[in-house]
C-alpha cells in the first residue's frame, strides 16, 4: 500500500505506460524507484536482462518537487552509453552522454544546461563515464555548481560492482567513485549490478559510503540454463565443432576463450572445418572490426563468436542457445555473467565448461605475472580456486553451487535435472570426510573466525603453532589434499554449518571469514555426516 500512496505514485504509473510504454513493473522495480524517489541511496541487484535501466531512468522523468533536477548516470561503456541515449530519445526522454570521445564543443554544450535555471528542461538524464567524473575539472565544476543549486537530483552508478576489487571486473577509476557522496553529500546514490556475491557487496556499499542503502534483491537462478563440466581434451576444439553442428544447427552461441590468439584459431577453424559462420572478437581489435562483428552476429549473419571476455557487457540477443568454455573462467561471478548470456529469451539453452588441469596452472601464472598488488593476487587466486572446486566436484548441482556463491540458499532451488551432476544422479564414490569436519568446525569455533587459509593451514598441518586453540586440531587432516580441504570447507558452508563473515580491515579490504553456522551441532554430535566425492579418485 504504501508504494501507492506517495505523491508521485499517480506520475510514477502514468510515466511508466505513456513514456516507458510498458504495462507493469517486474519484480523490485517499483521498490527500487520508490526508494530513490523518497531520497534513500538504493543498491539494485538484478540478473542481466532483469530491467535494472528502468529503475533509474523512470526516476529521471518525475518531478517529486524536493529532487528534481539532473540525474547522473555513471556507466563504463561508451557503446552502451550510446545505445542508452538513442533509446530514450526515442522515448522523447531528454538524455545525453558525456565522455571523452566527444568533442569539446558538445561537451560544453552540455555543460551549458546545468547553468539553466531548470536544467531538467533541458536535460534528465545524463550518462557520464567514470574517468570524466574523477578527472575532468570542467565536469567537476559544473556538477557542483549544479549541486548547489538543489539541481543534481540523484547519482546512479551502474555496473557496480566495478566499484569492489572482490568483483570480476574491477576498474580503478570507479573505486574513486567513493568521493561522490562526500563532495555531494544528500544526494542520493542508487547503484545496480548483475553481480552480487556478499563480499562485493559488503565492498561496493563501504566503497561507495552507502552502508544504510535499501536493497533490493532478488533469485540469480536461471531455470532456462543448463550447466555441464566437461573433461577437456587433446583436439577439444573438434569436439566443440562437432558439439555445434549436430546441436546447434544454424543457432547462435558464444565460445570464450582466454587469448586474442585462440579466439582468432579456434574461429579460424570452426569456420574452415566446421563450415560454421564464426568469427572472432578480442580487445585489440579496431574498434570498427569489433563493432561490426557484434552487429553481425547481433543480425544473425554470423552464428558464433569466438571471444574474449572483451564480448560481453551491453550485449543485448534474446536467442543465444548455447555458451562454451574454452577455458576456465577466472570466477564464478564471471562464469555466471558469461553463462547468462544465453537464454534471455526464456527458452532452454546450454551452457558447458571444458576444463583440464593445465589451465588451472596457466592461469595462476598469469596472476602471479599480472600487476597488481599481493591483496589482489590473493584474492584472484581464491576466486580461481572457487572455479576449480566447481569443476572438480562431480557431484552435487551445479546451480546450487552457483547460486551459493551468490549467497542463496539450498533448499529453495530445484534443478529438475538440468545440469550434468543431477542428471548423472551421483554416479561416484562418496568418501566420509565427517571426521575432518568436525575437527574444521571445533577449530573455527575455538578461533570465532577464521579465513580458509588459515583454518586448512592448520588441519593440513602446514604452519606450526603454540596456539592452545589451534594445537588440538593441528595436521588432523594431514593425508587429505588442500583441494579436498577447501572442498570440504565449501560444503560445510553449503549445509549451512558454517557461515560467511566478510569484514573491511583496518586499510578497508574485504577479507572473507568463515565462522560456526546454525547446523554446525549436528555434525559435531555426529547426528549429521559430510559426505564428498574424493577428488583422490574414486569415480566409476
Ligand atoms: P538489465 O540492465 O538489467 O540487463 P534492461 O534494463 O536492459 O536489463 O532490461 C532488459 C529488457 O527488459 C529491456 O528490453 C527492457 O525494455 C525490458 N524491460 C525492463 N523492465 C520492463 C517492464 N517492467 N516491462 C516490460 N519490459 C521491461
Ligand atoms: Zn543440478
Amino acid at each position: 500500500p504504501e508504494l501507492t500512496s506517495r505523491p508521485w505514485s499517480k506520475d510514477v504509473q502514468i510515466a511508466l505506460k505513456s513514456t516507458f510504454r510498458m504495462s507493469g513493473f517486474r519484480q523490485n522495480q517499483l521498490e527500487a524507484i520508490s526508494a530513490i524517489l523518497d531520497g534513500k541511496d538504493a543498491f539494485v541487484l538484478m540478473p542481466t536482462g532483469g530491467g535494472k535501466s528502468l529503475c533509474y531512468q523512470l526516476p529521471a522523468v518525475i518531478n517529486t518537487g524536493k529532487t528534481h533536477g539532473v540525474t547522473i548516470v555513471v556507466c563504463p561503456l561508451l557503446s552502451l552509453m550510446q545505445d542508452q541515449v538513442d533509446h530514450l530519445r526515442a522515448l522523447n526522454i531528454r538524455a545525453d552522454a558525456f565522455n571523452s570521445e566527444m568533442s569539446t564543443v558538445s561537451r560544453n554544450h552540455i555543460l551549458g544546461f546545468f547553468e539553466k535555471p531548470h536544467p531538467e528542461q533541458f536535460i534528465q538524464l545524463l550518462y557520464v563515464t567514470p574517468e570524466m567524473v574523477n578527472k575532468s575539472e570542467t565536469f567537476r565544476n559544473g556538477l557542483s555548481a549544479l549541486f548547489e543549486r538543489g539541481k543534481l537530483a540523484r547519482i546512479i552508478i551502474d555496473e557496480a560492482h566495478c566499484v569492489s576489487q572482490w568483483g570480476h571486473d574491477f576498474r580503478p577509476d570507479y573505486k574513486m567513485l567513493g568521493e561522490v557522496r562526500r563532495q555531494y553529500p544528500n544526494v542520493p546514490i542508487m547503484a545496480l549490478t548483475a553481480t552480487a556475491t556478499p563480499n562485493v557487496i559488503v565492498d561496493i556499499k563501504h566503497n561507495l559510503s552507502i552502508d544504510a542503502c535499501r536493497v533490493f534483491s532478488q533469485s540469480f537462478n536461471r531455470p532456462n540454463l543448463y550447466y555441464e563440466v566437461r573433461q577437456k581434451e587433446k583436439g577439444v576444439v573438434n569436439s566443440i565443432g562437432d558439439l555445434i553442428n549436430s546441436r546447434y544447427d544454424g543457432q547462435t552461441g558464444i565460445v570464450y576463450t582466454l587469448s586474442r590468439k585462440s579466439a582468432e584459431e579456434i574461429a579460424q577453424k570452426l569456420r574452415e572445418q566446421f563450415g560454421i559462420l564464426a568469427h572472432h572478437y578480442h580487445a585489440l581489435m579496431e574498434s570498427v572490426d569489433k563493432a561490426r562483428v557484434q552487429r553481425n552476429w547481433q543480425q544473425g549473419i554470423l552464428k558464433v563468436v569466438v571471444a574474449t571476455i572483451a564480448f560481453g557487457m551491453g550485449i543485448d540477443k534474446a536467442d543465444v542457445r548455447f555458451v562454451i568454455h574454452y577455458y576456465l573462467p577466472k570466477s564464478l561471478e564471471g562464469y555466471y555473467q558469461e553463462t547468462g548470456r544465453a537464454g534471455r529469451d526464456g527458452q532452454q539453452s546450454d551452457c558447458y565448461l571444458y576444463f583440464s588441469y593445465g589451465d588451472i596452472k596457466s592461469l595462476r601464472n598469469l596472476i602471479a605475472e599480472g600487476d597488481g598488488s599481493e591483496e589482489q593476487k590473493g584474492r584472484q587466486r581464491g576466486m580461481l580456486n572457487r572455479v576449480v572446486h566447481f569443476c572438480e566436484n562431480k557431484r552435487d548441482c551445479r546451480r546450487v553451487e552457483i547460486l551459493q556463491y551468490f549467497g542463496e540458499r539450498f533448499d529453495k532451488i530445484d534443478c529438475q535435472r538440468t545440469c550434468d551432476n543431477c542428471k548423472a544422479g551421483g554416479r561416484f564414490v562418496l568418501r566420509d570426510y565427517t571426521k575432518f569436519a568436525v575437527a574444521a568446525l571445533q577449530l573455527i569455533k575455538a578461533n570465532r573466525r577464521m579465513t580458509m587459509a588459515q583454518c586448512a593451514g592448520v588441519l593440513l598441518g602446514k604452519k606450526p603453532s603454540n596456539n592452545r586453540l589451534v594445537r588440538q586440531h593441528y595436521g588432523v587432516a594431514k593425508e587429505l589434499k588442500p583441494t579436498e580441504v577447501h572442498m570440504m570447507i565449501y560444503k560445510l558452508l553449503a549445509e549451512d554449518a558454517l557461515d560467511e563473515d566478510n569484514r573491511i580491515n583496518r586499510v578497508g579490504i574485504a577479507i572473507q571469514y568463515f565462522t560456526v553456522g546454525r547446523e554446525a551441532k549436528d555434525f559435531v554430535l555426529g547426528k549429521r555426516k559430510l559426505q564428498l566425492v574424493s577428488s583422490a579418485g574414486g569415480e566409476t
